[in-house]
């Protein structure tokens, strides 16, 4: 959702990504997949930060297929904060959509308590960089840079 080198976003950034979600599902276009269907997800988030995190869960708890994959790994903005700065969550009233709780004030409490909600909800995330989305045929893909080369995911999202 868009780290603007170290802006107050903490709260703003998860609060869109479950929004996003939700509008997905009220969108009289939108139709679930009805089930399974190899490497084609309902909702497919790039970056594994606290926005590509809620989505997935959002998703989910919604019965919906979803994809996270992160170039680096989880929550690795937070990981960048410096050990002993405090984390301002701002603004302090505001309870972001989804169900990412916020609670802990230093990077390593916050990222500690992060990490094991996203233990306890079940996402997984997948390694990779995603080079470039683009749509065809009806359909969006994704292009992912591997060892092997360039390898193309057909997307619903
Ligand atoms: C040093 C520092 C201090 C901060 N302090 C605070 C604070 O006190 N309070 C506050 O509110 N906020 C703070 N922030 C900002 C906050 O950490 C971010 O706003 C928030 O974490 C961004 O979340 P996001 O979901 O929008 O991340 P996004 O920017 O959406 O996602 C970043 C993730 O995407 C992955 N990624 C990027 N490109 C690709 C690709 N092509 N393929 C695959 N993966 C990719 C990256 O590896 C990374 O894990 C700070 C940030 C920094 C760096």
């Amino acid at each position: 959702m868009g780290d603007l080198r170290g802006s107050l976003l903490l709260l703003f950034s998860p609060d869109s990504g479950a929004r996003a979600v939700r509008h997905l599902m009220d969108s009289p276009h939108f139709a679930p997949l009805e089930s399974m269907v190899e490497a084609m997800y309902d909702v497919v988030t790039i970056g594994a930060e606290v926005s590509g995190v809620v989505a997935p869960m959002e998703a989910q708890k919604s019965g919906l297929t979803y994809m996270v994959i992160d170039a680096d790994q989880v929550f690795s903005n937070l990981g960048n904060v410096p050990e002993g700065k405090p984390i301002d969550t701002y603004p302090s009233a505001m309870i972001p959509a989804g169900d990412l709780q916020f609670d802990g004030q230093t990077k390593a409490l916050l990222t500690e308590d992060l990490e094991s909600q996203l233990t306890d909800a079940e996402v997984s995330v997948r390694s990779g960089c995603i080079h470039r989305i683009e749509k065809r045929d009806g359909l969006w893909w994704l292009h992912q840079e591997t060892d092997a080369g360039m390898v193309e995911t057909p997307l619903r999202a």
